[in-house]
C-alpha cells in the first residue's frame, strides 16, 4: 500500500492552527513481492495452500484423496448477482485447466461445469475450448432458484457418491493460492435498482462501502435501503459509514424503500406454498428445515418481514 505523507497546517478542535502530519491512502497496491512460485497441482500443495489461506475451502478438501464427482458451478441464485458467471468468462482457460488437473489427482469419474442455459454468450465461449478437455462435461440447467446450493445441484444432476462442489469464484481462489497470485481484492456486484444500473467491480478487501458508493453511484434520494449479499438471502446494512467489504461480501444492492405503511398478513398462504422445505413461516412449524432461502419473504404480498419472524423461531 502506498501512502503519501505531507506536512500541513490544520485548524483543529482547539480552533487554532497547528502543524499536523496527514497520511493519505491512495488505495493502490504496490507491494513488492518475492518472485512468484507456481505450485504443482497436488493434494499436498492444495492442502498446504488452503491451510494458510482459506479455512472454508480447506473443509471441502480436508481428508479427501478421492472424489467420485467434481461439480463446478457458474450460477448465482440471487437476482442481480453475476460474480460466478463473470469469473468464468474472464478466466475460462485457467479454470478448465485446473478442473482437469483436479479430476486427475482426485480420480473423479464425472466432472461437470454447470452454466445456466440462458447465458448463451458464455456457453459459446465454453464450447470453443471445452473440446480440449474430453473428461469435462458442460452441463446446462434452467434458470431455477437454489441450484447454487450443493444439495440442489447434486439432486438436479442425479449424481451419487462423494462430490467436490465448488463455485467458479472458489475455483479461481484455489488457482490463485496455488499460483501465489495477488489475493487482496474481491469481486463485487453493485446494483442500483433505483436507476436500473449494475456494475461488477474488483475492490480491495476492507475498503469502506461509503467510498465505493461515492465513486460509483450517485444516490439522488433519501428513501433507499442498501442490502448486502442479495435481495433474497441478504440483509440490510444499517450503518453505511462503518461498513467495510470483507471476504464474505459479494453483492451490494441499492433499492427504493417499500412505500406501503404497515406490513399486514392477508392470510393468502403463499409463503407456506412456496417453501421448498415444507416450513410454515407463520407458525414456525418444521423450522429446523428452514434453508434461509428468503423465498417466503420475497413472495409475500403483505410485505411481512418473515425473515425476522424466522430468526425469532430459530432462537
Ligand atoms: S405470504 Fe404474507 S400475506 Fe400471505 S400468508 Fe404469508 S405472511 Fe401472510
Ligand atoms: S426462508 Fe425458510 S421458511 Fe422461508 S421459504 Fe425459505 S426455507 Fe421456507
Amino acid at each position: 500500500m502506498k501512502s503519501s505523507i505531507k506536512i500541513c497546517a490544520l485548524q483543529v478542535i482547539t480552533n487554532s492552527w497547528q502543524d499536523c502530519l496527514v497520511i493519505k491512502n491512495d488505495f493502490r497496491e504496490v507491494e513488492k513481492k518475492e518472485k512468484r512460485t507456481k505450485k504443482k497441482v497436488t493434494i499436498k500443495n492444495i492442502l498446504s495452500s488452503l491451510e494458510r489461506e482459506d479455512q472454508v475451502l480447506l473443509e471441502k478438501f480436508k481428508s479427501q484423496t478421492k472424489f467420485d464427482n467434481i461439480i463446478i458451478t457458474a450460477l448465482n441464485d440471487e437476482p442481480y448477482v453475476y460474480n460466478n458467471i463473470f469469473i468464468l468468462k474472464e478466466n475460462i482457460s485457467e479454470l478448465l485447466e485446473l478442473l482437469d488437473e483436479l479430476s486427475f489427482i482426485y480420480k473423479s469419474d464425472k466432472n461437470y461445469l454447470v452454466v445456466k442455459n440462458v447465458d448463451t454468450l458464455i456457453i459459446n465461449e465454453c464450447l470453443n475450448v471445452i473440446g480440449t478437455y474430453p473428461n469435462i462435461n458442460l452441463t446446462l440447467v434452467n434458470d431455477e432458484y437454489l441450484l447454487e446450493r450443493k444439495e440442489f445441484i447434486e439432486n438436479k444432476l442425479q449424481v451419487n457418491g462423494n462430490t467436490l462442489y465448488l463455485t467458479t469464484v472458489e475455483l479461481l481462489n484455489l488457482n490463485n493460492y496455488l499460483q501465489d497470485k495477488d489475493n487482496t481484492t474481491l469481486l463485487l456486484t453493485l446494483t442500483n435498482n433505483i436507476i436500473g444500473e449494475s456494475k461488477i467491480i474488483r475492490v480491495k478487501k476492507y475498503t469502506l462501502l461509503s467510498d465505493i458508493l461515492d465513486n460509483y453511484f450517485k444516490i439522488n434520494t433519501d428513501n433507499y435501503q442498501v442490502i448486502a449479499n442479495g435481495l433474497m438471502q441478504g440483509y440490510e446494512i444499517t450503518s453505511l459509514t462503518n461498513f467495510i467489504i470483507t471476504d464474505d461480501i459479494f453483492a451490494i444492492n441499492i433499492i427504493n424503500l417499500p412505500s406501503q405503511a404497515e406490513p399486514k398478513c392477508i392470510n393468502c398462504g403463499k409463503c407456506i406454498d412456496i417453501c421448498p422445505s415444507g416450513v410454515n413461516p407463520l407458525s414456525g412449524k418444521k423450522i429446523a428445515k428452514c434453508l434461509d432461502c428468503g423465498l417466503c419473504s420475497y413472495i409475500c404480498p403483505g410485505f411481512v418481514n418473515l425473515k425476522e419472524k424466522l430468526k425469532e423461531y430459530k432462537k
